[in-house]
């Protein structure tokens, strides 16, 4: 059986979208609006036909013995060189063996169906065992055309053999007619297309019908037997009308993927087949046809092997990695339908020694470094000693490939000033897993999108076009993998371990499954009691939990100990302690309710409710801050409730227990700030057994406790930089509540206290709220009670600003910490004094000088700085605490220097927040 072996596909990362080109040229050409529907493949400034053949040959080797081939072929109308073999290029791409049969198909929009008839004749005449068949398109068109609108860029490769076929070769049928739609003479750019109706009614409307009619009756089938056709056609409405005219079913037909990315010219009929493949079963007839001065039409019957194909982008993963532009000016500048001035360092020679290019052949073009025999350490480039210094052989290299290694980025920079058509160029080291590493440019990315560690592939794109000479140089870049940030991104627990008290049941439960889930170790305390907390307790709720985590996966170990005795907290702990070797994450969440109106309250319900919310949260935390403390890390999780918060008729008890959490939890904020433990509380709603006679059952349905375990996971996580706020959560609804100070008045003097009346007289503007502040602690407190009142008018008129802004304590408090965070031994030699203004709420002005590797920091102005940092407050809080890159705030101009900038580039070396 000969065949279709396997296939891969490439659509550019970068999509047009198609209402920008209207948005820009519609004035001009308002007609283009009827074809204005979705998005146009387009190619990066760095790629041509070649680097996306490369990618999509790369697609279709997966899992293939690349080293079997015995002929490339590359079909394309729009090759970047006329003379040198462009099949050739691919070959050293892909590092194939060098007994190969390499030949260029082109001239017509047909020829990949050429190309792919020519190998399967090949393979079936036993000329050839395996052949890869590539097809690729990047075609120009003039600005505001309907071409520019209907064309995409894109590339397909097939591999033709005789084992493991995924779709067998069942015949072809071929029509040549020189019937000239349009043309592109040898010395022109762009093509010149006859009339539209013309082409559709004479052209794809009469000869692809014809070929496919042909195909059928030569093979002795009728089109009922077709269950997938596939042809290109960018006509949208005549595209169903051919199959229309076969009579297929419209089912069948294969649609011409307009929207998603465009026609891409003598890769579309591959693209085509290969979405039919994807979607295909076994025992399937596809028919595909490929278009240009005739048609070629082919038969393929889907066998079993399709399932067994190793896992690939594809058309349908290549589509889904996208990213859509709506700037229609970088499209003009990428395809130089603009002449941008790029600067005197754009004039740096780029003519390419083909003798160098020759010699080093395999390591530019194929990315082939070495690695030693001696020690096994990889190294680019290839050389003739080993680059590890415990080895240091001569002569010990053997080709390695690093192409297909995984890699992850270890260092990089976005460059304002080196020259590149889409500014920063971004560039930096690439270490590759399985050892080695290469400086790198990076590309399909954004600047903001790059992060230490994060995963990328190497990609063969062009490095620099010789326009002088027309020569082309490529070289390999690293593109982060797709997905691999939101991967990174992704809130983790591995490694942590979380206690959770009372996590038997209800919201407890949830947190500690989710925990599990995104990689803590969990100590699941549950008391297993009712409701009210009588009851001799059961070890069945925990169990039930633990056994839940474990089954997913996941690791936890139950608890049964009763949170409102000092033991029964010191053993939760242990548990931890002893199972996993810390604690990372406490969620006081245990609780129960005993409601009776305040004069019916017996001191019975009054002290039992508070021995479990708020005993019992002292008695688990105090030990496991000790131990958060010796480890520099901890995260703690108060629950209080809306009836502590706001009051609730009943509960005097429930409100005053969970009131006294956020006491604790102010306290507790500022003792653990020096080790990074951060405290925060919660106010859930939710339907649980505490919940189910209070909420109407309607609501109740609404309240599943994984509404309020997001909250939860982030006040538990790494990422989570705030300490002490209070955060309300259900039902999708997600506040801060916080404990507000209105600015007040002064009354009275030192030597005399103002009178009762005094304080009637200004009651209302004692009970203004308009410029209410959050405050740090009872020492911000007293200040602000001491400073000096603003006038009403003026505080409500700053209200607003002060709820957006970080409180005035945070700025103070990263500038407190400046010296501890100072690296002495990264300050040789080092005299700069840096000044910041801080603007907003909360900021101010500082000045941070370094001098023989010390540091000072003092509030105010400097009498003279070396460098001047401008932002505000909410940016600055934002920036330290890494949530805002450096390099975008001062790109998007939040960040303002001035003075010596080069200087305020040793901040971030200088000092370790
Ligand atoms: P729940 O009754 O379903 O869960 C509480 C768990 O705590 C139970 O499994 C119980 O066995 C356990 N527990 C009780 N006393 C214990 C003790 N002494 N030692 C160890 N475990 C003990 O209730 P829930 O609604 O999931 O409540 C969880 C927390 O959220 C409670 O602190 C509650 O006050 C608070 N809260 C809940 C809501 C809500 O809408 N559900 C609203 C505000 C506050």
């Amino acid at each position: 059986m000969i065949g279709i072996t396997s296939y891969g596909a490439y659509i550019p990362r970068l999509r047009l979208n198609r209402m920008a080109i209207v948005q820009a040229m519609g004035w001009f050409a308002p007609a283009i609006m009827t074809v204005a529907q979705g998005e146009r493949s387009m190619c990066n400034w760095d790629e041509d036909s070649i680097t996306m053949a490369v990618s999509a040959a790369r697609d279709c080797l997966r899992g293939h013995d690349k080293q079997r081939l015995d002929a490339v072929y590359l079909a394309s109308t729009t090759l970047p060189f006329a003379d040198r073999q462009n099949a050739g290029i691919l070959a050293a791409a892909l590092n194939l063996n060098e007994q190969l049969a390499c030949a260029d198909f082109t001239a017509s929009q047909k020829t990949a169906t050429t190309a792919l008839i020519t190998a399967l004749e090949q393979v079936a005449g036993g000329a050839r065992r395996d052949v890869l068949v590539t097809a690729t398109d990047r075609r120009e068109t003039k600005t505001a055309y309907f071409y520019e609108m209907w064309f995409g860029d894109g590339a397909a490769a097939l591999t033709v053999g005789d084992t493991d076929v995924i779709a067998e070769f069942k015949g072809s049928y071929s029509l040549s007619r020189d019937f000239v739609d349009h043309y592109r003479g040898a010395q022109n750019k762009y093509d010149y297309v006859w009339e539209e109706r013309w082409n559709r009614d004479e052209g794809y409307g009469k000869i692809l019908p014809e070929a496919i009619q042909g195909l059928l009756d030569k093979q002795g089938l009728s089109i009922d037997d077709i269950d997938r056709l596939a042809y290109p056609c960018f006509f949208k409405a005549d595209h169903r009308k051919i199959a229309k005219r076969l009579g297929a079913k419209p089912e069948a037909l294969i649609d011409n993927l307009h929207e998603v990315c465009g026609e891409c010219g003598a890769a579309h009929s591959f693209l085509l087949l290969i979405r039919a493949l994807e979607e295909a079963k076994p025992g399937e007839k596809i028919v595909v046809a490929g278009y240009g001065q005739g048609a070629n039409a082919l038969l393929f019957e889907v066998t079993e092997n399709i399932s067994r194909l190793a896992p690939r982008n594809g058309l349908a993963g290549s589509l889904a990695n996208k990213k859509t532009i709506d700037n229609y000016a970088k499209w003009l500048k990428f395809r130089e339908l603009i002449n941008v001035e790029m600067g005197i360092r754009a004039e740096a020679p780029t003519q390419t020694a083909t003798t160098v290019l020759y010699r080093k052949n395999k390591m530019i073009l194929g990315l082939v470094g070495g690695k030693c025999r001696e020690c096994g350490t990889p190294q680019f480039p290839k050389s003739d000693i080993c680059v590890n210094p415990a080895c240091g052989a001569h002569h010990s290299q053997d080709d390695y490939e690093f192409a297909d290694q995984p890699a992850r980025v270890k260092t990089f920079t976005g460059d304002m000033l080196a020259v590149s058509v889409d500014p920063p160029a971004i560039y930096g080291m690439v270490q590759f897993d399985g050892g080695g590493r290469m400086m790198a440019d990076f590309t399909d990315c954004e600047l903001a999108d790059i992060r230490v560690g994060l995963p990328v592939t190497m990609e063969f794109k062009r490095k620099v076009v010789d326009k002088e000479r027309g020569f082309v140089n490529y070289f390999w870049k690293a593109v982060p993998v797709p997905g691999a940030l939101e991967e990174m991104n992704r809130i983790r627990f591995d490694g942590r371990v979380a206690i959770i008290t009372g996590a038997g049941a209800g919201l407890g439960r949830t947190y500690a499954l989710e925990l599990a889930r995104r990689g803590a170790a969990v100590v699941v305390n549950d008391l297993g009691g009712a409701r009210d907390g009588t009851g001799a307790g059961s070890s069945s709720p925990a169990d039930t939990v633990v056994e839940e985590i474990r089954a997913a996966g996941g690791q936890a170990v139950a608890n049964y100990d009763n949170v409102a005795t000092v033991d029964g907290g010191a053993n939760i702990v242990k548990t931890a302690v002893d199972a996993f070797g810390r604690v990372d994450i406490v969620i006081n969440n245990a609780g129960i309710l005993r409601d009776k109106s305040f004069v019916k309250m017996t001191p019975e319900n009054w002290n039992a409710v508070l021995a479990v919310h708020l005993n019992g949260a002292y008695h688990v935390t105090r030990p496991a801050f000790e131990v958060m403390k010796a480890q520099g890390y901890g995260r703690i999780v108060m629950t209080t409730s809306a009836a502590g918060l706001y009051g609730n008729f009943g509960q005097a008890n429930y409100s005053a227990a969970k009131m006294a959490l956020v006491g604790l939890m102010n306290t507790l904020k500022l003792e653990g700030q020096k080790y990074d433990i951060k405290v925060n509380t919660i106010a859930p709603l939710a339907a649980s057994r505490l919940t189910e006679d209070v909420m109407p059952p309607e609501i109740f349905e609404k309240m599943r406790p994984e509404f309020v375990a997001p909250m939860v996971l982030y006040l538990a996580s790494e990422r989570c930089t705030r300490s002490g706020e209070i955060y309300n959560a259900g039902m999708g609804y997600y506040n801060r509540a916080a404990i507000l100070t209105g600015p007040g008045v002064k009354l009275g003097h030192a030597d005399q206290p103002p009178t009762a009346e005094d304080v009637w007289n200004r009651w209302e503007e004692i009970n203004d709220l308009a410029g209410a502040k959050a405050l740090a602690d009872a020492n911000a407190a007293l200040m602000d009670l001491m400073t000096e009142k603003k006038p009403a008018a003026k505080a409500a008129a700053d209200d607003t600003k002060a709820e957006a802004g970080p409180d005035g304590a945070e700025v103070a408090a990263i500038f407190d910490k400046m010296p501890q965070a100072f690296q002495p031994d990264k300050a040789a030699g080092v005299d700069a004094v840096f000044q910041y203004l801080i603007d907003g709420p909360g900021g101010g002005e500082w000045t941070v000088a370094v001098k023989d590797q010390q540091c000072t920091v003092e509030k105010g102005k400097a009498a003279k700085a070396t460098c001047t940092l401008k932002i505000n407050a909410a940016d600055f809080v934002r920036m330290i605490s890494g949530e805002l890159p450096a390099m975008q705030a001062f790109t998007s101009g939040k960040l303002q220097i001035s003075g010596d900038v080069m200087k305020s580039q040793l901040i971030g070396k200088l000092f370790r927040i």
